[in-house]
């Protein structure tokens, strides 16, 4: 498989630099080839403003959206993005790597979403009319790839259990599992999530490092996650809510949207 790592943190002595590393070298030596994508290190602009569409009129009043849209059909998208596009194109496997920053993920890679996910790319795919609203959720650009989220937190694991104070682990990463991996297409593989990295000692990462090693190992065969597609006719359109009775009996929330 091509995978690509995006990865975000910005010393190079760091734990979570180490895990990519370790990862890197694990996939390599499956055979995979490995692009990575080292935002702090490129230098990566997280803003997006008018300089992301060059040929738009000084005059216009900028529509994110709508810029978007027409510098992708233009292929005008500036280069750095047009590159990040490509590297989605050429991998099979995803792999968004990041601490964890205030409940989500670092501005810079939110910043990498915003710009390299163009409308005509990630979003806007597909026949929307009254009986489709596009290619999403399953379907569209990125679909039939894989996706993973390698996250490491401060905070402990039962802080985030089901009764933890900091919320379920799978609540916090929904919107960028669902929102972010699953909407452009991509079949989403459960995360690889360290907790209470702050203080680790050199046997914590190697016990780290070794289940890291058998994701890797298994990134091919791993069972996504169980979401349902939108176009699979579990959703009613145009108002996109889940056809009443689907649901096992007490479950609500963000799990409706499990199969
Ligand atoms: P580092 O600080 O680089 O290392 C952590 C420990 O690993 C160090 O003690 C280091 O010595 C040790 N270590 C062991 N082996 C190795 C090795 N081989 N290589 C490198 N280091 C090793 N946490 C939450 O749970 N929820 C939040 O919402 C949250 N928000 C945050 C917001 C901000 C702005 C910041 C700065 C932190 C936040 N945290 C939060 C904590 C954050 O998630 C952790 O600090 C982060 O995940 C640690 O990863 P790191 O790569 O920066 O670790």
């Amino acid at each position: 498989m091509n995978v690509l790592i995006v990865y975000a943190h910005p010393e190079p002595r760091s734990l979570n630099a180490s895990l990519r590393d370790v990862a890197v070298g694990e996939l390599k030596a499956q055979g995979h080839s490995v692009e990575l994508s080292d935002l702090y290190a490129m230098g990566w602009k997280a803003q997006v403003d008018r300089t992301d569409f060059p040929t738009l009129d000084p005059d216009t009043r900028l529509r994110v959206a709508a810029a978007s849209s027409d510098a992708f059909a233009a292929d005008a998208l500036t280069d750095d993005v047009k590159a990040e596009q490509e590297k989605l194109l050429r991998a099979d496997a995803l792999i968004l790597q990041f601490p964890l920053w205030w409940f989500t993920m670092p501005a810079i890679l939110k910043g990498w979403i915003d710009r390299v996910y163009a409308y005509g790319f990630a979003y806007g795919v597909g026949e929307h009319s009254d009986h489709r609203w596009g290619d999403r959720y399953g379907e569209g650009t990125l679909g039939g790839k894989r996706a993973m989220l390698v996250v490491t937190t401060g905070g402990w694991e039962q802080h985030y259990s089901p009764r933890g104070i900091n919320g379920p682990i799978d609540d916090l990463l929904f919107p960028i599992n669902h929102g972010i991996l699953h909407y452009p297409g991509y079949d989403v593989l459960p995360p690889f999530v360290i907790y209470r990295v702050d203080r680790l000692d050199e046997a914590g990462f190697e016990q780290a490092a070794e289940h890291l090693r058998e994701r890797m190992r298994t990134l091919e065969t791993t069972r996504p996650i169980s979401f349902r597609r939108q176009n699979g006719g579990d959703y009613l359109i145009p108002s996109l809510e889940l056809r009443a009775g689907l649901e096992a009996a007490g479950v609500s929330g963000f799990s409706l949207h499990l199969k």
